[in-house]
């Protein structure tokens, strides 16, 4: 029996992890959850899978939640909480799938003791990359990604890396793969987060829309697999059924396939290096055709070539990057800025910010407040 701790539990990932622990309880137990503020939720999933601790953001809703669940349950609130959920000894796995920055430092500290850490945060690895991998190697933590192409990369490699050539991320282009630029100037946040594929939370589905998402997935590989820049290529795909491929130097080239259903990668993390039913329906290949695949726009999707522009310069870049962006989306979900001055607003705050190194927490800190300052001033300006 694994014990899982599910950071972000009552998210888009939390709910599909949560299926695939319900279908294999003589599997997994869930030790502990965490929420941002939905206590209502996260009632109805204290009643259903029993968790030992539960943490809310903060204390208010804390309390809230209290007032309405089991008396054996223990209920905290705040980061610290994270860290002592993600670092338990009672855990066996940790689920990272809280969004954004405020999901780093728990991801670290699961990293750190050691867990087998099912990574969804993507933007942990964005921010602090080489803290959270030598905290990996440090500590003998096992890193298993959840993010669909970098699971289907992953599955890949199992045979190994000699004669890699390069791998190559699939990006379904979103809802408006095929939208002229001009056109994307007056798209609404309800019109960004209607992602053709895949149904997720609102910030990754604008990002996803950006093709920043695909950029901090370019990050991550980098981490991940330990691959420079170069030898990351990114292809469009709009029906998300090749998940991502793996070329070799013989002219093989490996890929994973499947339905756009994230239980396959979360169950396969959860279950790696077994595999077990994760509730999704097989492929059928004769459904989906033809498949497609065409090379990414960078003068649309401004957003990747920043990205990509931030691994090359290194350091604190893609901190900014990320910063930046989690303003601009905000903002943007907020009806506050336009959707093309997302990349606008990324830019301005990348050019503000000296490139420095990153080789502390603390300087990975300060540079995600300074990075969201100085993109609040870039927001006010366009707002
Ligand atoms: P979501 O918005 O549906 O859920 C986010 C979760 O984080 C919720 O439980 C929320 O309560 C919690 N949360 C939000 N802000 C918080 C804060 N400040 N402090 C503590 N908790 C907070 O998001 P999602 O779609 O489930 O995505 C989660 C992460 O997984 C993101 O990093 C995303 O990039 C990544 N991811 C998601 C998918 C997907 O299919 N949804 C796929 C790949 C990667
Ligand atoms: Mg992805």
């Amino acid at each position: 029996m694994k014990n899982i701790t599910i950071l972000g539990a009552t998210g888009s990932i939390g709910d599909s992890t949560l299926s695939v622990v319900a279908l294999h309880a003589d599997k997994f137990s869930v030790f502990a959850l965490s929420a941002n503020t939905n206590w209502q939720k996260m009632q109805t999933l204290c009643e259903k899978f029993q968790p030992k601790i539960v943490v809310m953001s903060d204390q208010a809703t804390a309390q809230q939640l209290s007032k309405v669940i089991d008396k054996n349950i223990q209920v905290l609130h705040g980061s610290e909480a994270l860290n002592t959920i993600a670092a338990h000894d009672d855990t066996d796995f940790v689920m990272a799938a809280i969004v954004g920055a405020a999901g780093m430092a728990s991801s670290l500290s699961a990293a750190k003791a050691g867990k087998r850490l099912m990574l969804a945060n993507k933007e942990s690895l964005v921010l602090a990359g080489d803290l959270m991998m030598q905290a990996v190697r440090d500590n003998g933590a096992e890193l298993i990604p959840v993010d669909s192409e970098h699971s289907a990369i992953f599955q890949c490699l199992q045979s190994g890396k000699s004669g890699l050539n390069k791998i190559q991320l699939t990006a379904s282009g979103g809802p408006f793969l095929h939208t002229p630029l001009n056109d994307l100037k007056s798209i609404t946040p309800d019109e960004a987060c209607a992602h053709p594929n895949w149904s997720m939370g609102r910030k990754i589905s604008v990002d996803s829309a950006t093709m920043m998402n695909k950029g901090l997935e370019v990050i991550e590989a980098h981490y991940l697999f330990n691959l420079p820049a170069e030898n990351i290529d990114v292809i469009m795909h709009p029906q998300s059924i090749v998940h991502s491929s793996v070329y070799y130097n013989d002219g093989s080239t490996l890929s994973q396939l499947g339905n756009p259903d994230m239980r396959t990668v979360i169950s396969y993390a959860m279950s790696y290096p077994d595999r077990v039913d994760s509730g999704v329906a097989a492929l059928d290949l004769t459904q989906n055709s033809p498949l497609e695949f065409y090379p990414p726009d960078l003068e649309k999707f401004k957003c990747l070539q920043l990205a990509f522009d931030a691994l090359k310069q290194g350091g604190n870049a893609m901190g900014t990057l990320n910063a930046a962006n989690e303003i601009a989306v905000a903002h943007f979900l907020n009806n506050k800025i336009d959707f093309l001055e997302i990349p606008n607003i990324i830019e301005k705050t990348l050019n503000a910010i000296e490139n420095i190194s990153i080789t502390s927490l603390e300087s990975v800190i300060a540079n995600d407040k300074l990075a969201r300052k100085i993109a609040l001033e870039a927001v006010q300006h366009y707002a």
